[in-house]
């Protein structure tokens, strides 16, 4: 871009137009030459002269120093994903979605803290909580994501942050973020949150009172299933110490790879909205099905805090669990086995769909599941990530697939 944007601009805008800063898509005599920031394999940086090595201004991006420090093409996405979030002074880079999660905790908590999780996190955050954080003398306690009382309760003297997540992994529950955030802030708690499900997009999350934001870029940003990488957006106070922890550890993420995220960001608002529209209609017409207890989808009326999706999100995505009438695992394998459209995969957010098995109970230790209100015997579930096929194609594969569900029962 070699001209300032207008402002104000909407995000769908901001995506296409972000971190293309003139001097990472040309050179000196032809800025903005390119449309998208060249890879830049870097390990050495030079400097022209012992006053340039001396003079260096400083540890942020933007500025040539060593290649633990990135380059452009680095640059690009982590400002490109400030862009996108408001309130963010700054983006640190992680080389998964996991080890975003690691390197904000690890920057935010001491030993003797505790840490407190909500109870449908992602079942590798409940286990740093068990391992990681456990061995470096920090107790995780896991709190019921929709009980604003249970949590209030939960806070302790001990207690230095909240790790939401928002709808959560599996049973996607929406959590009501500003009421949590309100809460954590007036007894001086950081808030972390989760915010893979829906990005900035759909829920700009240091707005709504996190202090800090943290995705899976493997899933919407990157958006074709081959490529891993984790953000954690920030104000300024938060940003800076994410990024000397980040720095510390020596966390870098590769310039290809965040040239596949650059290249997935710029068709991201896209693909969210056509897959939370087939989403929406898939989820409804499993909800109509006679072989369906219960749909979890933050979209649909009825499933836990709709109301809160429709007060708090711009948007929503493919991503959603079902959870079968009755029936047994081996039922259940038979019509994912069944469905030809969908693969069976641990991930979701790529443009082509995806099921697999869901079972929540064992994964739960401050919350019920089944939900109140829910048969015990409707204990099966399938979790499917809708992608960019044909609607009416993929409703079709789950006739078939609850077909087979039907002759294997
Ligand atoms: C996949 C996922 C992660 C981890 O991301 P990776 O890039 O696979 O490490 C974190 N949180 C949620 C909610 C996820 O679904």
């Amino acid at each position: 871009m070699a001209k300032d944007p207008p402002d104000p601009i909407a995000p769908a805008t901001r995506a296409v137009i972000a971190g293309r800063r003139p001097e990472w898509t040309g050179t000196p005599d032809h800025p903005a030459a390119v449309v998208n920031p060249p890879v830049w394999r870097a390990s050495t940086h030079l400097y022209p002269d012992m006053a340039a090595l001396r003079g260096h201004p400083g540890n942020a991006d933007g500025h040539f120093f060593y290649g633990r420090r990135g380059a452009p093409t680095q640059w690009a996405l982590a400002e490109a994903l400030t862009k996108l979030e408001p309130g963010a002074a700054g983006t640190v880079l992680y080389p998964s979605g996991v080890a975003a999660i690691a390197g904000a905790l690890l920057a935010v908590l001491r030993p003797g803290d505790v840490l407190l999780m909500t109870d449908n996190a992602y079942e590798p955050s409940r286990a740093m909580g068990r391992g990681l954080l456990k061995d470096m003398g920090i107790e995780t306690r896991w709190f019921d994501p929709l009980d604003l009382a249970a949590f209030q309760a939960a806070i302790c003297p001990k207690t230095r942050a909240v790790l939401l997540e928002s709808p959560g992994s599996l049973t996607l529950e929406v959590q009501d973020i500003p009421a949590l955030t309100a809460l954590a802030r007036q007894r001086g708690l950081v808030s972390l949150i989760d915010n893979t499900w829906a990005s900035p997009l759909g829920f700009p999350a240091l707005s709504h009172g996190a202090d800090i934001a943290l995705m899976s870029l493997t899933k919407h940003v990157g958006g074709h299933s081959d490529a891993m990488m984790g953000s954690a957006s920030a104000g300024a106070d938060w940003y800076g110490k994410l990024r000397l922890r980040a720095q510390g550890l020596g966390l870098v993420v590769s310039p290809d790879d965040a040239a596949l995220m650059l290249r997935g960001l710029r068709t991201m608002p896209l693909r969210l909205e056509r897959e939370t529209k087939s989403a929406l209609a898939v989820a409804e017409w499993l909800a109509a099905r006679p072989e369906v207890a219960r749909v979890l989808c933050p979209m649909l009326p009825g499933s836990p805090g709709h109301e809160l999706w429709r007060r708090d999100f711009t948007g929503g995505c493919g991503l959603f669990s079902f959870v079968l009438k009755g029936g047994t695992a081996a039922a259940r394998d038979a019509l994912i086995d069944g469905l030809s459209l969908f693969g069976i995969g641990y991930s979701w957010g790529g443009f082509e769909s995806l099921a697999t098995p869901v079972d929540p109970a064992p994964l739960r230790s401050a919350s019920a599941w089944p939900l109140p209100g829910m048969d015990p015997a409707d204990c099966f579930g399938v979790r499917l990530s809708i992608g960019l096929e044909d609607t009416a194609d993929l409703i079709a594969d789950l006739e078939r697939g609850l077909a087979a569900w039907a002759a294997g029962g």
